[in-house]
C-alpha cells in the first residue's frame, strides 16, 4: 500500500445496519478484518518513519480537524484510516523512532501491544468480580509481585491507576484520611474537628518532587501553602537534614505532616531521593511516607541497578507507572500500600454495585480499593509482558538507557559548546547551548532564547525532539532516553542540530556575542 494512495488491504465497506458493526459472534470475520487493516497502516507508518515528527504545527492541522462533519460517516473502514492517515497518523509523534529524546514516553513492548488489542476486546472492567472475572485475579498478582519486588512485606495490596498523577492523588488522599484519624495538634483539643484539622496538613516533597502533589493537595481539599519543598543536594536529591529540620519546624508551629513524598527518579534530573535516610526521619517523627517511583520504577526489574532503591520497602505506599520504565503503553500505573487496611478509606458500596454484604462473601470487587468505578483491564499488557519477556529483559531494556543517559552525560561534559547539569542516576540528561566556552559571559536571557530557540526549531525540523526545563531560573533542554535504540550517534546528531540552530539564533540577534567560532 502506499500511504497517500490506495489501501492494498481489503477492509470491509460500511455494513448496512449499526448493528453489524457491534462486536458479536456474527461479526468476526469483520473484527479480524477491520482491526488487521488498522494494524497495517500503523506497522506501514511505523516501518517508513525517518524522523520522530513532521514538525506539523496546530493551525496546519487544526482545519482538517475541524472540516470533518462527523454526522455523516465515510463509505467505510479503507475511507476512515485514509483520512486518519491524513489527520494523525502521518504527522504524530513516533516515541519509537531513536531521536525522540523529551518526555517520559517509552517505545512500547509487542507482548503488552498484544495484550492492549485482547483487554479492549474483551472489555472487562475492573471494578467487580462479575464484570472481570480471570482479570481480577490478575491484576492481584501483579500487584502482589510488584509489591515482592518491592520488598513492603505480607499485609501489602494496591491496585492499578491510570497513571503516577492518579496514583500519587490515591496515596495522598489516604494518607490525608490517615492524619485526621490519628491527629493531635498542640493547643486544638485532644481529637480536632476536619476543619481544624485540614489547613493544618503539610506534605513535605523535595524542590524536584512532582506537580502532581501539588494538584493532589488542592484537590484533597489543603491549604495553598499545604505542599512544602525541602531542599536538595547537589545532584538534586532531598537533603534528609533539611527534610528533619522542617518536619521538626512544622510539628512546632502545630502542623501536622500528613506525608512526606520522596521521589525515585525525579522528572527532570533523574535524582532519587536517599531513601533510607529519608525513612529514618519519617519513623523517628511518625511521619508516612510516600515514595514516587513513577519513574524510577523500571529499577525494580533491573539487573544491576536494584539497590538504588534501597530502602524502598519502608514506604508506606508507592507509585509505580509501568507506563514509563517498563515499556507498557499508555495507561499503566499502580499503587501499593505497605498495609491494605489502608485501601479502606477508598471504599464506598452501592447495592447496584459493590454491596457490603459482597465483602462477607469475600468476592474480590477491586473496585473497593479504587478512585475510578468502570476501569480498564491495563494489567494484562503487563502480564503477557511478563509471560512472553520476562523481567530480566525489561529490566536489561531500561539499564540499557540509563547507560546511554551516562553516555551523553560524558559527551555533553567534554563539549565545549554546551553546559551540563548534574549527572542523572537514571535516563536524563539536562543541558544547554552556550556561545562558546572563550567568548566570556555571555548575556543570560539571550542564551535562553536561544535554547528555547534551538528546540522549536529542532521539532519543527522534525529531525529530532527534546525537552526544556528551566534550573535557577535559566532555560536548560532535555534528554529523557527511554529508547534502546537510541545510540551514541544519535545523541551526537541531534546535539549538533542544537548548536546550529542556536547558533544562528544567536547569529541574527546579537552577531556580537559569537565573538569566536564553535
Ligand atoms: C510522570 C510522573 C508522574 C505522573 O505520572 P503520569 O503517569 O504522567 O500521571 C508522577 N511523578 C513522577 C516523578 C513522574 O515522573
Amino acid at each position: 500500500m502506499s500511504l497517500s494512495g490506495q489501501p492494498a488491504e481489503v477492509a470491509p465497506a460500511r455494513p448496512a445496519t449499526g448493528r453489524g458493526h457491534l462486536f458479536t459472534n456474527g461479526t468476526v470475520d469483520d473484527y479480524r478484518q477491520v482491526v488487521a487493516a488498522g494494524i497495517e497502516r500503523v506497522a506501514t507508518r511505523v516501518a517508513g518513519t525517518d524522523r520522530p515528527f513532521t514538525g506539523v504545527t496546530p493551525d496546519e492541522l487544526a482545519p482538517g480537524v475541524a472540516a470533518v462533519d462527523l454526522d455523516a460517516p465515510l463509505a467505510g473502514t479503507a475511507a476512515a484510516l485514509d483520512e486518519l492517515e491524513d489527520l494523525y497518523l502521518r504527522d504524530a509523534v513516533w516515541f519509537h523512532h531513536p531521536r525522540y529524546l523529551a518526555h517520559l514516553n517509552c517505545p512500547v513492548v509487542i507482548p503488552a501491544l498484544l495484550g492492549e488489542a485482547i483487554l479492549t476486546a474483551v472489555n472487562s472492567s475492573m471494578d467487580t468480580w462479575d464484570q472481570s472475572a480471570g482479570a481480577t485475579l490478575i491484576e492481584r498478582r501483579l500487584i502482589d509481585w510488584t509489591n515482592q519486588r518491592i520488598g513492603l512485606g505480607p499485609a501489602a495490596d494496591g491496585v492499578f491507576t491510570s497513571g503516577g498523577t492518579q496514583s500519587n492523588l490515591q496515596a495522598l488522599l489516604i494518607a490525608r484520611e490517615e492524619a485526621c484519624a490519628r491527629a493531635v495538634v498542640p493547643g486544638v483539643g485532644p481529637t480536632p474537628t476536619r476543619a481544624e484539622l485540614l489547613p493544618r496538613l503539610r506534605i513535605l516533597a523535595s524542590t524536584a518532587g512532582h506537580f502532581s502533589v501539588q494538584k493532589s493537595a488542592t484537590l484533597l481539599g489543603l491549604a495553598p501553602e499545604a505542599v512544602v519543598t525541602v531542599a536538595t543536594d547537589a545532584r538534586r536529591r532531598m537533603d534528609p537534614a533539611a527534610l528533619a529540620r522542617e518536619i521538626e519546624r512544622c510539628q512546632r508551629q502545630g502542623l501536622v505532616v500528613m506525608a512526606v513524598v520522596a521521589t525515585a527518579g525525579t522528572t527532570d534530573f533523574g535524582s532519587i531521593d536517599p531513601l533510607p535516610a529519608i525513612a529514618d526521619a519519617c519513623a523517628a517523627t511518625g511521619v508516612r511516607l510516600h515514595v514516587d517511583a513513577a519513574y524510577g520504577c523500571g529499577l525494580l526489574v533491573s539487573r544491576t541497578r536494584r539497590d538504588l532503591l534501597d530502602g524502598i520497602e519502608r514506604a508506606d505506599s508507592v507509585t509505580v507507572d509501568y507506563h514509563k520504565s517498563f515499556f507498557q503503553p499508555v495507561s499503566s500505573s499502580a499503587l501499593l500500600v505497605r498495609d491494605r487496611a489502608a485501601l479502606r478509606h477508598c471504599t464506598y458500596h452501592a447495592d447496584y454495585l459493590n454491596p457490603a454484604r459482597a465483602v462477607e462473601e469475600r468476592i474480590p470487587n477491586q473496585v473497593d480499593k479504587s478512585l475510578q468505578t468502570t476501569r480498564r483491564f491495563d494489567a494484562l499488557k503487563l502480564w503477557l509482558t511478563l509471560r512472553i519477556m520476562g523481567p530480566d529483559a525489561l529490566g536489561d531494556l531500561f539499564d540499557e538507557v540509563v547507560d546511554r543517559a551516562a553516555e551523553a552525560w560524558r559527551m555533553l561534559d567534554v563539549d565545549p559548546r554546551f553546559e551540563v547539569v548534574t549527572r542523572s542516576q537514571l535516563s536524563t540528561v539536562v543541558f544547554r547551548w552556550l556561545p562558546g566556552g572563550e567568548c566570556g559571559p555571555a548575556d543570560g536571557d539571550l542564551v535562553d532564547a536561544a535554547n528555547r530557540y534551538a528546540r522549536e526549531a529542532l521539532a519543527a525540523s522534525g529531525a529530532g525532539m527534546v525537552a526544556a526545563t528551566t534550573v535557577d531560573g535559566r532555560q536548560y533542554l532535555k534528554f529523557t532516553l527511554l529508547n534502546p535504540e537510541t545510540t551514541g550517534a544519535d545523541v551526537a546528531y541531534v546535539l549538533d542540530l542544537v548548536a546550529a540552530h542556536a547558533r544562528r539564533y544567536v547569529r541574527e540577534h546579537r552577531p556580537a556575542a559569537l565573538s569566536c567560532p564553535v
